[in-house]
């Protein structure tokens, strides 16, 4: 047995993840072209011109420059956020309205907007105080945001998109099960850590996940899952997101990050030199913005290369504390179920699974859970 579609899902799979490729790499090109316009055109001089004509304070320039910057910006990608909603639509991966989508979409920006002023307004600030040896001020300045945003997202972000409940209120019998497989590592994740997500009122798609970390961690499955899955498919995969839970998946991701955030603060802050006259000027902003797109476009194999690494170690793990409690076939099938209505090709190209797979490929994670035997 092997991950497979039957002819007419599997077209529209080949066809999804064709339009999916393009649209990705169309994406991070058109990004970067926006941000090269902005600089060239003399566009950035001007917002900065406006901002630093409204007021000599710089907070107040920054609430003018960045929202201006940003807002600009993401109206010329929209088109691409447009196209692959689109894509959702047409494939069946989702059945949100466009207003729905629309505000969506508008409450991301407010987001961005909320977190960035203050950002830049502190980048610009340590600049200018350490024209040098910014990249490590700043850096060490970002950690403790980025750990309070990673913190704070599962319970302030993340329910402005989706509404969240115990997961024990509706699937109670559900939770004892899962209590006695997270016993059964001799492990504890308490009731109230675990999540069911309102999914279904969006997409058709079946998920499960772990956010947050330290005092915010929780094990979220979307109600599509519970849907769609038997229970020994749920407990498989509750085990697999109880593998990033326990593996610590999230912390080592958030200090590889803030690794990677240093080497890029460093080098960026070397090339920016190079490339603008005045680096405490707002207009490099947009250069240094240009920096970080062409680099997270360069490290992307590697960030998806270490997320599938972690993924099969939760497979394993989820193979591993399931074994006697769900058949190695319903693992499987918990594969070919969730394949099937996300439409993944079953014999992806080895160079796209490569640079854009998160995960590894369905048929690779069927085919592990089949062969997939506890040593004695
Ligand atoms: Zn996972």
């Amino acid at each position: 047995m092997q991950y497979s579609l039957p002819p007419d899902k599997l077209q529209r799979a080949v066809d999804y993840a064709h339009a999916g490729y393009a649209l990705h790499f169309g994406s991070e090109l058109l990004s970067i072209a926006i941000l090269a316009a902005i600089i060239v055109t003399g566009l950035g001089a001007k917002f900065r011109d406006w901002a630093e004509a409204a007021s000599k304070r710089r907070f107040i320039q920054a609430m003018i420059f960045i929202p201006l910057l940003l807002i600009f910006n993401d109206l010329l990608y929209l088109p691409a956020n447009i196209y692959g909603q689109h894509l959702e639509l047409k494939f069946d991966q989702s059945i949100q309205t466009w207003p729905s989508w629309l505000w969506d979409w508008t409450k991301t920006e407010l987001i961005a907007l909320v977190c960035a002023i203050p950002l830049a307004f502190l980048l610009y600030a340590v600049i200018r105080r350490s024209p040098r040896r910014w990249w490590l001020h700043f850096w060490l300045a970002t950690l403790p945001v980025i750990a309070a945003v990673m913190y704070l997202e599962p319970m302030i972000i993340e329910p402005m998109f989706y509404r969240f409940q115990p997961l024990a209120e509706q699937h109670p019998v559900l939770v004892d099960q899962l209590e006695a497989l997270v016993g059964r590592a001799g492990l504890s994740i308490p009731r109230d850590r675990m999540f069911e997500m309102k999914a279904s009122e969006k997409v058709n798609s079946l998920n499960a996940y772990v956010s947050g970390f330290g005092g915010s961690r929780r094990v979220v499955v979307w109600d599509t899952t519970l849907d769609k899955l038997t229970t020994p498919e749920t407990l498989f995969v509750f085990g697999h997101e109880m593998g990033h839970y326990v593996l610590n998946h999230i912390r080592n991701s958030l200090l590889l990050l803030a690794l990677a955030l240093l080497a890029l603060f460093w080098a960026g802050s070397h090339i920016v030199r190079r490339l603008v006259p005045d680096v405490s000027d707002w207009t490099s902003l947009p250069v240094l913005l240009l920096i970080v797109a062409i680099a997270s476009a360069i490290a992307e194999p590697v960030v998806n290369s270490y997320s599938r690494w972690q993924e099969h170690q939760a497979d394993l793990y989820a193979l591993e504390i399931t074994h006697g409690t769900v058949p190695t076939a319903a693992a499987a099938h918990s594969f070919q179920v969730m394949g099937e209505i996300g439409l993944d090709e079953p014999n992806p190209n080895p160079f796209i699974v490569f640079w854009l797979y998160s995960h590894p490929s369905t048929s690779s994670r069927f085919d592990l859970a089949q062969r997939y035997r506890q040593p004695d």
